[in-house]
């Protein structure tokens, strides 16, 4: 059954490169990746080599400027073998470049970006507090004015790629002139202050630290102030865009890889002296839970587009991250499932794809913070959770 025939020529090459390079690179180390907690440096230079960490970084500062349907087929192959890895790749070939890409000085873009694209250096969005990830106004950590710079306190949670060694990190900031707002910083590993816990172990998703990280009276220059101090932390939502639709990629990858190796399993076995695929219950799993797959593909690969042509409805974004992330965690929960005990064994190397579908059916906002964000669209034509005024309000 083909899908996604509009293809263009160099989005089919891109996609072949990255299967080519799911099946021979990562398959065989995702259970190692998933096992160990950690995703080993060879990989990561692996993919650095060609040119992956770039894919969405323009070439003028060493990436290939690639479009996001391209990066997230590159992304959906990479999740069938490894759903984690894929994880963390999204951060790095989109939510942090396009961040500074958007935000950033011509003189920060130089500094960061190359280095960013080569995979010379791990990057690092941090927003999520004790209070809640998108729950900003009740965010503690800040940014008071300190001479010509600011001082930075407080603590984050979850930051992904704890290991990295730049971290952009929003945060409440005040004006030397009193004025308060949202902003986006840029703190070095090895900064007085700052503190990585850790590693905390948890569920799915591994292979990538996701953790606490501190500041405690952090000196932050001029310089590393992206975007506006006021409103930085909310004006890069292009990249926030972007990033859903490649997070939302890896759910898909997920669940096919899951699936692949499903109907292999199913294929083989045979139970009370007969095939397994001829208990009509079973087949008829197996068809859904390809029609669910490729409806997801369907909705996110045309929301893609759109976000290419610029033509993206408001939320679309929401709509494909709630249905997309819950779909997938429901197919591999259910594929699962026809593994019988099989399935629960680390040794089959399959219940990591349940439980990677279960952090990514989290991460990057839980479903129903999504759906309060379309219900938002829906009722008042704003498809925000959060309005830049209310969190003003709360800081004064
Ligand atoms: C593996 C992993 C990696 C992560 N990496 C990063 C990272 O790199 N940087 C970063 O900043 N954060 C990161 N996060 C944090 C992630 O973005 C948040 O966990 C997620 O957005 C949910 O926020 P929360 O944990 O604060 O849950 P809460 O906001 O406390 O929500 C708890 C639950 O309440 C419900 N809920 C929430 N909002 C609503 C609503 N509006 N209406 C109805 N119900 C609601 C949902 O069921 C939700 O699961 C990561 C999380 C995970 C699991």
């Amino acid at each position: 059954m083909t899908m996604l025939d509009w293809l263009n020529d160099e989005q089919r090459a891109l996609r072949d490169m990255a299967a080519t390079f799911a099946r021979k690179e990562v398959e065989p180390l995702a259970n190692q990746i998933d096992m160990d907690e950690r995703t080993p440096d060879a990989l990561v230079a692996k993919t650095a080599e060609l040119g992956f960490y770039g894919l969405y970084t323009p070439e003028q500062y060493g990436g290939s400027g690639a479009d996001i349907v391209s990066v997230c087929l590159v992304c959906e192959e990479i999740a069938k073998a490894s759903p984690a890895f894929a994880g963390m790749l999204t951060v790095q070939i989109v939510l942090c470049p396009k961040t500074v890409e958007l935000l950033g000085t011509d003189e920060q873009k130089e500094r960061i970006l190359p280095r960013i694209a080569s995979g010379e250096r791990l990057m690092a969005y941090s927003q999520s507090e004790p209070a809640g990830a998108a729950n900003v106004a009740a965010h503690l950590t800040r940014a008071l004015p300190d001479g010509n710079g600011w001082r930075l306190d407080g603590s984050k949670l979850f930051c992904t790629q704890g290991s990295a060694q730049t971290y952009l990190v929003m945060c409440k900031t005040r004006t030397q002139e009193g004025a308060e707002g949202y902003g986006c910083l840029i703190v070095e590993k090895g900064a007085e202050g700052f503190t990585v816990a850790p590693y905390e172990h948890k569920l799915g998703w591994r292979g990538t630290n996701t953790g606490p990280i501190a500041f405690d009276n952090v000196r932050i220059e001029p310089d590393d102030v992206l975007g506006d101090i006021l409103t930085g932390g909310f004006s890069h939502r292009a990249a926030n865009h972007a990033n859903l639709l490649a997070h939302v990629s890896t759910s898909i990858g997920c669940a096919q890889g899951m699936f692949d190796k499903t109907l292999e399993y199913v294929k083989e076995r045979r139970l009370y002296g007969r095939d397994m695929a001829e208990l009509q219950p079973v087949s008829y799993w197996m068809a859904e839970a390809h029609a669910r797959i490729s409806a997801c593909r369907a909705l996110l690969y045309d929301t893609a587009r759109a976000f290419d042509a610029g033509t993206m409805e408001p939320g679309a974004g929401s709509v494909c991250k709630a249905f997309i992330g819950d779909t997938c965690f429901e197919v591999c929960a259910k594929l699962l499932q026809l593994w019988g005990g099989s399935g629960i064994m680390d040794s089959t190397g399959v219940n990591r794809y349940m439980r990677d579908a279960k952090a990514k059916n989290i991460a990057e906002g839980a479903s129903e913070m999504h759906y309060a964000i379309i219900a938002n669209q829906l009722f008042t034509g704003v498809p925000s959770l959060v309005r830049p005024a209310a969190v003003v309000k709360e800081v004064a």
